[in-house]
């Protein structure tokens, strides 16, 4: 430790990660167990919350065990073996195909992440606020200055960071916006059903836990004036009567940023806007970008040249970035009001689309195959109408 000109200390680190949400968690426990000196930075000091639905598809499950190298542990978490599917009020009928949801409270999940990250031999420095210097690289907190050659921000929707480098977090043309209420009470009769259509290019959700259910909406910002309305319509369609605190977030809805980062900072999770347009899945993604973020730091410091990290981390990205494209366009077919009859009679008479869905939700596979399912039942001029998009 070294003191600086204003009196406090300074430490140095191989990689300064910022916020230990699944993004920041997953990134400093692959870069700790990858050799890595690696400092663990969080305003918040946990168990903490966050407004989040906690469901965690195939596709997070398998992102966690092969980063955590364990299953999740026996916290608070439930496994739903069949889900109920419906779309602008019709009930799409999965059956018994559906793969298992897990559903966690994120207070939980998250300290078990970060848990993980630590004994791995990242530095706690969780519950202390910190101001970046992008250029040296560097971040003050309180007393102490940490420095590093590279720093991964995995700082929420809301991005402090992404803020700074970029002048603003997110596109407010492109964001969602979620409302979500807890409710109380034995949820083990409650079905999870997830309701296309419920928020206006969005969706509901209820998903049953441990110790309640959470119920919620969200859809693209813009397009949904009265949020407020929707989570009153949606929580009427469940039969839900009684006064909630609601509490709303934003919602990276498949905006995401083509460069994720600049110079020696990268941006990893919803701070680099990597939601699925769709599902509002961003659990996966964070996790498994906050793996890929900390191996190209990995790359690029063995290669001694830090500078090589972003684009490194770009191009590792790149199958994420295509899906998300994909979803985005798809979700074209699904919302707009001329082709969602479409849309709903595929999806209800072939079985090989509701598989590939589910598929693609259990993690099994990726937007392709549903592209290619709605290609054959959609006219070309209409495809090559919404790709010009
Ligand atoms: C209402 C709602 C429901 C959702 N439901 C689901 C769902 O069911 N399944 C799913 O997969 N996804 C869901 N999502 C999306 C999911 O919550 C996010 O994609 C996920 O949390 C992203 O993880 P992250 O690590 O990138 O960011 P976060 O989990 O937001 O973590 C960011 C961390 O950064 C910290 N931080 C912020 N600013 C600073 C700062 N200046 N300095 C230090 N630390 C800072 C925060 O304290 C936080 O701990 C939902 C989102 C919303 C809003």
């Amino acid at each position: 430790m070294t003191p600086t000109d204003s009196g406090g200390a300074t430490r140095s680190f191989d990689l300064i990660v910022i916020g230990a949400g699944p993004a920041g968690a997953a990134c400093a426990r692959t870069a700790a167990k990858n050799g890595l000196k690696t400092a663990l930075v969080d305003k918040k000091r946990f168990p903490r919350d966050k407004l989040c639905g906690g469901g965690l598809t195939g596709r997070a499950i398998g992102h966690h065990d092969r980063i955590f190298g364990k299953p999740l542990p026996d916290i608070p978490f439930e496994r739903r073996d069949n889900f109920e599917f419906h779309a602008f009020g019709e009930n799409l009928d999965t059956g018994s195909d559906s793969p298992p949801i897990h559903l966690a409270m994120r207070r939980d999940l998250d300290a078990w992440l970060l848990q993980q990250a630590i004994s791995a031999g990242a530095e706690d420095f969780t519950g202390q606020p910190g101001t970046l210097d992008p250029d040296s690289p560097a971040l003050d907190l309180p007393g102490l200055r940490l420095t590093a050659p590279l720093i991964v921000a995995a700082d929420g929707v809301s991005s402090p960071t992404a803020k700074l480098l970029f002048g603003e977090a997110f596109d407010r043309d492109q964001i969602g916006f979620a409302l979500e209420v807890e409710r109380p009470g034995d949820a083990s009769n409650v079905p999870l059903r997830i309701d296309f259509g419920a928020a206006d290019w969005g969706y509901g959700w209820q998903f049953p836990k441990t110790c309640g259910t959470t119920i919620g909406v969200g859809g693209v910002m813009r397009r949904n004036a009265d949020m407020k309305a929707s989570l009153a319509g949606y929580l009427r369609t469940l039969g839900v009567t009684e006064e909630l605190k609601i509490k709303g977030q934003f919602l990276p809805f498949g905006g995401f940023r083509e460069t994720p980062g600049k110079g020696r900072v990268l941006l990893a999770g919803d701070a680099a806007g990597l939601v699925d347009p769709i599902t509002g899945e961003g659990i996966a993604h964070a996790l498994h970008s906050g793996e890929l973020a900390a191996l190209a730091v990995v790359e690029a410091l063995h290669a001694q040249n830090p500078d090589t990290a972003l684009s490194r981390y770009t191009a590792a990205l790149r199958p994420i970035h295509s899906g998300l494209k994909q979803a985005r366009l798809l979700r074209h077919v699904m919302f707009r009001e001329a082709l969602r009859p479409t849309f709903i009679r595929s999806f209800k008479r072939s079985r090989t689309l509701k598989r590939e869905y589910l598929r693609l939700l259990a993690g099994q596979t990726e937007y392709d195959a549903i592209m290619k399912g709605m290609a054959l039942r959609l006219p070309s001029f209409v495809w090559r109408a919404l790709r010009g998009r």
